[in-house]
């Protein structure tokens, strides 16, 4: 125990990446107090390292149904529909917001915003800033917003250790320096988990910081058996791997090949299509890796992406690209209710770290940052409704989070990666790391192939899983639970 808590807020929020960020700001303009806690300078979030951009049905031949539609197919049954309507419905003002906000979006020759084309998308309907530095564009704008917001106060290389309970109500976080905050509501806002993984386009931090969080605090976890691999990551690059080329470069015409040339897939399948296309491949031909060409796109419309590339010495304009799939996106995560409400009164999760089951078996490509920014706003009025907290000397000492070590991030690429099978998942449940073994867990219980969960030895899909998520509460094992 500490004597008294050092802050004071109506929300405090974990997590400076897209979904921290704007719940900060929306909080704020409610009129509320907020204390930012953010563990690592803007260039280490996923949202900073966005490329494609943010999904809304905004074309004239569009619409939210038609979106929804799109986001339910490429989640393979698993989809919660009422989630993915909340997105489709609210994406096109999220948009609008984000403009007001001051972040400019690319616009076509007619001066209108323009559409991306991206895997698994009917209609064009992904926008896009400065290209493929979209991520970098937004969270730049909002944190300068968050910085000259008098309401928002920023604690920058602070890192949440502990939540907060009292009579197992959240009332605040306790940081891994020992400052506490009391307020009535928390957001973790702390990102995904596919850097537990050993080969991943994500930043470091993403190691499911937040479901470590919750759980710890009694909150529910679910889904974690279901990643996404993303079909392009660069390999064999110094310097860039695992750097990832975005899906919109496909869009606009990049082609994937063979070591003899031959293209061997449809590029602008959902990803989780793509990618055991070119593992297949991979092992069929003993080579690390196939070819990106994106010698046709124009370069200007992907100026980072070129970049990065033409500082590690390899021009894409005229030379392939080496390829491989890499852990990009983990569909589970804190469960949470649409106004992102855990299982623990007064905390809440939102962006990555959630899992309210929008994204099924499978992500929509470009559908996290507007998840990000539908749900982080919904999160943050909510939990001004919480009930106001007094503070008092009570709040616990801070408990350091377990972190992967090297032998977890490859077991669980060995073990759980695009393919698995029992043999392997088995050994996953003497891991050290805790969130390994319930992936394991997790994918055992899952007796099927789905989506972001392939097993050699269930290659099927399963129609009784249809709709059912593996929740885990409190210390059991997962079990099945069916959303609506
Ligand atoms: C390379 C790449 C490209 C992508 N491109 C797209 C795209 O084009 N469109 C799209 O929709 N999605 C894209 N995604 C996915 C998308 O970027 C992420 O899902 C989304 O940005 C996650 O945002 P977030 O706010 O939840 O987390 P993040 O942006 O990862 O932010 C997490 C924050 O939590 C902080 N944090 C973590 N733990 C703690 C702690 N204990 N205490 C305090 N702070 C903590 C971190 O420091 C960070 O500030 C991409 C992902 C990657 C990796």
């Amino acid at each position: 125990m500490i004597e008294a808590p050092q802050l004071q807020a109506d929300l405090a929020v974990v997590g400076a990446g897209g979904a921290g960020l704007y719940a900060a700001l929306s909080a704020a303009a409610e009129g509320a107090d907020v204390v930012l806690v953010s563990a690592t300078p803007l260039a280490r979030t996923a949202s900073y390292w966005a490329q494609g951009g943010v999904a809304a049905a905004l074309a004239p031949d569009d619409s939210p149904d038609l979106h929804r539609q799109d986001t339910e197919i490429a989640g393979r049954g698993l989809v919660r529909p009422s989630a993915a309507a909340v997105l489709c419905r609210e994406a096109p003002g999220i948009v609008a917001d984000l403009e007001r906000m001051g972040v400019h979006f690319d616009l076509d020759a007619e001066g209108g915003l323009a559409l991306g084309l991206e895997g698994g998308h009917s209609k064009r309907r992904v926008v896009h800033a400065g290209g493929s530095a979209t991520g970098r564009r937004i969270v730049r704008q909002l944190s300068a917003l968050v910085a000259e917001n008098p309401r928002i106060h920023v604690l920058e290389q602070a890192r949440a250790a502990t939540i907060w309970l009292r009579d197992e109500r959240c009332i605040g976080l306790v940081c891994e320096d020992g400052r506490a905050i009391a307020a009535r509501g928390v957001a973790l806002a702390t990102g995904g988990a596919a850097a537990l993984w050993s080969r991943t386009t994500n930043p470091p931090g993403s190691v499911g910081i937040g479901a470590m969080l919750a759980q710890a605090a009694g909150a529910a976890i679910a889904d974690l058996e279901l990643i996404q691999f993303h079909p392009t990551a660069v390999t064999a690059v110094k310097g860039r791997e695992g750097f990832l080329v975005t899906e919109a470069i496909r869009g606009e015409g990049a082609t994937i090949h063979d070591h003899d040339g031959e293209r061997f897939v449809e590029e602008l399948a959902p990803r989780d299509e793509v990618a055991r296309a070119i593992e297949a491949k991979m092992r069929e031909s003993g080579k690390a890796h196939v070819w990106l060409d994106m010698r046709a796109v124009d370069p200007e419309h992907f100026p980072n992406v070129v970049a990065a590339l033409q500082e590690a010495g390899l021009d894409p304009t005229t030379e392939l690209v080496p390829i491989a799939p890499a852990a990009h996106y983990v569909m589970g995560g804190v469960v949470t209710d649409l106004d992102g409400a855990t299982t623990v009164p007064g905390l809440y999760a939102v962006g990555e770290a959630a899992c309210t089951g929008l994204h099924g078996a499978n992500r929509l490509a470009s559908n996290s940052l507007t998840e990000c920014f539908v749900f982080g706003q919904r999160a943050a009025i909510a939990a001004l409704a919480e009930p106001a907290v007094t503070a008092s000397g009570d709040a616990p000492a801070a408990e350091p989070i377990a972190m992967p070590s090297r032998e977890t991030r490859e077991h669980l690429w060995r073990d759980a990666g695009i393919v698995r099978s029992a043999q392997g998942l088995h050994t996953l449940l003497e891991d050290a790391h805790p969130l390994a073994r319930i992936v394991g867990e997790c994918a055992l219980l899952r007796e099927e192939s789905r989506g972001g969960h392939q097993r050699s030895d269930f290659p099927h899909m399963d129609p009784a899983l249809d709709g059912n998520h593996a929740v885990i509460r409190a210390g059991s094992a997962p079990v099945f639970e069916s959303w609506v």
